[in-house]
């Protein structure tokens, strides 16, 4: 068993230090707010008065902060982690943060010797109290090897993401796709109440096809990922009816901002010659832009 220093103990970081502690670690805990750190210290764990307290004796030190500048300052500033931290202990930060600010914290560590890795976290507080996260881990093979323990305790799925800097990128990608798809399907839905459609039929329709499913799963496979960009739904077709659903939101009064905005990839592909391709070529299209090497012909 281990001693854990644990800086941050919010809806996610209070019930995976909890878990820590029902696992058996000694926990050091700090936060800015005492009354979290006392719900701790009621569970077993080391009330400290700094962050850098919670770095006495630990093989670990996780945080768990709302932001990047945060997790630098509690690890970098005064009194911070680092000025009590073993050359052999694993720093590892848990929050969610931009991607160059973990490979700058990572870098800045290896400099004086200290070792960090990330592990971000997918799903929700509820999976946090049930020890039930999806961890995303960023770091060394034998950084993922020395923390999988404690990866256990607080969550079920521990996936390694290839990598130091490569967890926070995979956390970060993952909640873009599913932050946006969330004002997508919420324009649908608004559009769908807005023309008078029954709201359980709706659903049913879009929970069977690529709308609710998503393309990775379904149209994707086959086609682009395959390198087949001959039609089963070309992107002529898709611009067609995505023209008619703009054109109907704006008669009867619906903002689809997401709608627009992809509208003009179409338009894009379109004049890029793909308009007889299937409508995955998108993704063909987004690489073009982007300066990426485009794999399906
Ligand atoms: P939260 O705001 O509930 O908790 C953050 C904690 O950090 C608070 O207790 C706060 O007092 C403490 N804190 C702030 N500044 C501090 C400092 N300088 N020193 C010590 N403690 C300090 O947030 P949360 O929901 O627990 O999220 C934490 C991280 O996890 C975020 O990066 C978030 O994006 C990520 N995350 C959250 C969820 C979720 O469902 N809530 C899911 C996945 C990832």
């Amino acid at each position: 068993m281990a001693t854990v220093g644990f800086v941050g103990l919010g809806q996610m970081g209070a019930a995976m230090a909890a878990n820590l502690i029902k696992g058996g670690h000694t926990l050091n805990v700090y936060d800015i707010n005492k009354d979290a750190v006392a719900a701790l210290q009621g569970q077993g764990a080391k009330a400290c008065g700094s962050p850098a307290e919670t770095a006495e004796g630990a093989e670990f030190v996780i945080t768990m902060l709302p932001n990047g500048a945060l997790v630098r300052n509690v690890l970098l500033g005064e009194d911070g982690v680092v000025s009590r931290l073993s050359k052999d202990a694993l720093v590892i930060d848990m929050s969610t943060i931009h991607p160059l600010e973990t490979d700058a914290l990572i870098a800045d560590l290896a400099k004086d010797g200290y070792q960090m890795m990330e592990a971000p976290v997918g799903r929700t507080s509820d999976h946090a109290i049930a020890g039930t996260l999806l961890i995303l881990a960023g770091g060394t093979k034998e950084q993922i090897a020395k923390a999988q323990p404690l990866f256990d305790l607080m969550g079920s799925d521990t996936v390694d993401a290839g990598g130091p800097g490569k967890g926070i990128r995979v956390k970060i990608i993952n909640n873009y796709m599913s932050i946006a798809l969330n004002v997508l399907s919420a324009e649908a839905i608004a559009l769908a109440e807005k023309i008078g459609l029954d709201f359980d039929t709706a659903m049913s329709v879009m929970g069977g096809t690529p709308a609710g499913k998503g393309h990775f799963t379904t149209t994707w496979p086959n086609k682009v990922l395959a390198g087949n960009l001959d039609p089963a739904f070309m992107v002529d077709l898709a611009h067609k009816d995505l023209g008619i659903a703009l054109d109907l939101a704006n008669q009867v009064g619906v903002p689809i901002p997401m709608g627009a905005a992809s509208r003009e990839i179409y338009n894009i592909s379109r004049t890029a010659g793909r308009g007889r391709q299937d409508w995955t070529a998108v993704l063909e299209q987004l690489r073009e832009l982007s300066g990426l090497e485009t794999k399906a012909k």
